[in-house]
């Protein structure tokens, strides 16, 4: 392990973006020649194989930047409902591949200074100092992936070298503008692969000797002259060599201009098509997969830094906390008091709640783990898609438990079914003298104990009774009753 600890800790910058980028940064390393050593990640494995392989949660945490007194720039408000689209498109882009995201929430940061990240008009330098201000006052979710939201920035560079080796946080930065934007919904995805420190396709670096040096398009490990797929550009095989800048036609596909390899080949040469689609390249319009290589990569790294005791900026959660609601309660009887918020479900899985039933007693409702109750799947209460945009309709309903359709394992889970009446709270008992409905009455109050006295019936008096029982919730319920003589 102590391998994985030298090349994990180069990482300590904000990446630089140029002016075509979309402007989010992560803090991978983009210019430096520190390089990880992918060469012991298995890059060939068939990419329908990684859902049947360990499940990984992560959670997404944001931070919305504000003014020092609390006020946003106009277009710098991070609302929950950007926030959780974000999350969906996350969990769109990556659930194939058995990572998941759980939305954990929106933290606010007063500090004027650090709404706007941008360069510093008198010397043209990035600021610095972010990473380590949100260090030092613990501003940061360990092990999350914390995505801070700011207002404007120059479309143009943000590097920073920030940050030590020992981390237990990793930071993405983003222009509000872009969490949200359906047309940039590519970036997260984007920043999260940095996150997961994937590189650029298009990746160049200086080796040893000085030489600024780019990926060939060379697939033949016996061509020594040529082939540096596994060392140069991204490191990644099965992403092909990439120009920066490419011309593509309205189909992503590539418009081969002349533009040669270092070995003189064409980048479209033999068959092999620069990566036009891929998340991790410029070509923002037509960005929508992942390569095999790719995806073993990152859940390589997911495993070595959650196995790494010392390094602590990814922590996978159990799948637990998916069937956990970010929002509202679950009501403890019915009718339930009002205004209720019931439990809401972030965006982004296709859920079915399916009916159950309880047949012993357990908490409402029930515990993840608890799976004794009664389910039909083929009745479903409420069946939400993953692109559903009215997020306010993801409720679990009563008598109901939620299946994740995204899971391999679909077993519904935390059956709701909720019969309880409020508790009564109190009462009067009302006996009427003439054994006729009229207003000769002797009322008696009644606290919670006596109202619920299960002998309270059979210690009356013969006569004619109303008893009037309250509940919690403020509704009454009044019985009238004939007690004969015993
Ligand atoms: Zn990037």
């Amino acid at each position: 392990m102590k391998k994985l600890l030298l090349f994990i800790t180069f990482i300590t910058m904000v990446m630089n973006v140029n002016a075509q980028d979309n402007w989010c940064g992560t803090n991978s390393d983009e210019s430096s020649d520190s390089f990880i050593n992918f060469s012991e990640v298995n890059q060939n494995v068939p990419i329908e194989s990684f859902s049947g392989l360990e499940t990984y949660v992560l959670k997404v945490r944001f931070w919305d930047l504000n003014n020092d007194n609390g006020s946003n720039n106009s277009d710098n408000d991070l609302t929950e409902l950007q926030a959780l689209n974000a999350v969906a498109i996350l969990n769109k882009n990556y659930n194939a591949f058995n990572i998941f995201f759980k939305y954990d929430g929106i933290s606010e940061i007063n500090s004027t200074e650090y709404q706007e990240i941008d360069t510093d008009p008198d010397t043209g330098n990035y600021k610095f100092g972010f990473r380590p201000f949100v260090r030092d006052n613990n501003l940061y979710l360990e092990g999350a992936v914390n995505i801070y939201s700011i207002g404007d920035i120059l479309p143009s560079a943000v590097a920073a070298s920030e940050g030590s080796g020992n981390e237990n946080f990793k930071i993405i930065i983003c222009e509000n503008g872009y969490i949200n934007d359906p047309e940039n919904s590519h970036v997260l995805t984007h920043e999260v692969g940095h996150f997961f420190n994937l590189y650029h396709t298009f990746h160049c670096r200086t080796d040893a000797t000085g030489e600024y040096v780019c990926e060939n398009v060379t697939r033949d490990d016996t061509d020594t002259e040529c082939f540096n797929a596994n060392i140069k550009g991204d490191g990644i095989i099965d992403t092909n060599a990439t120009p920066k800048v490419m011309t593509v036609d309205g189909n992503c596909l590539y418009v081969p201009n002349g533009e040669v390899d270092h070995c003189g080949v064409p980048y479209n040469y033999g068959g092999l098509e620069p990566e036009v689609k891929n998340f991790m390249g410029y070509n923002n319009d037509c960005a929508q997969e992942f390569t095999a290589g790719q995806v073993a990569v990152m859940r390589f790294v997911i495993k070595a830094i959650i196995n790494e005791s010392n390094l602590n900026w990814i922590v996978s959660y159990p799948v637990s906390i998916l069937y956990e609601p970010y929002l509202g309660d679950y009501a403890p009887y019915y009718p339930h008091s009002t205004p209720w918020v019931h439990p809401h479900f972030q965006p982004g899985f296709d859920y079915d709640f399916v009916e159950c039933g309880g047949e012993g007693d357990y908490p409402q409702p029930a515990d993840y783990s608890d799976t004794s109750f009664y389910y039909d799947n083929n009745n479903i209460l409420l069946q939400i898609d993953k692109d559903e945009t009215d997020f306010s309709s993801i409720v679990h309903p009563n008598h109901s438990a939620i299946r994740i359709l995204q899971f391999t394992n679909q077993q519904p889970r935390k059956c709701y079914d909720n019969y309880n009446s409020p508790p009564v709270i109190g009462g009067v008992v009302v006996k009427f003298n003439d054994n006729i409905i009229n207003t000769n009455v002797t009322v008696t109050p009644k606290d919670s104990t006596s109202i619920n006295d299960e002998e309270l019936i059979d210690d009356l008096q013969p006569g004619l009774y109303n008893i009037i029982k309250n509940f919690e919730n403020g509704d009454t319920q009044e019985s009238v009753i004939y007690k004969e003589n015993n």
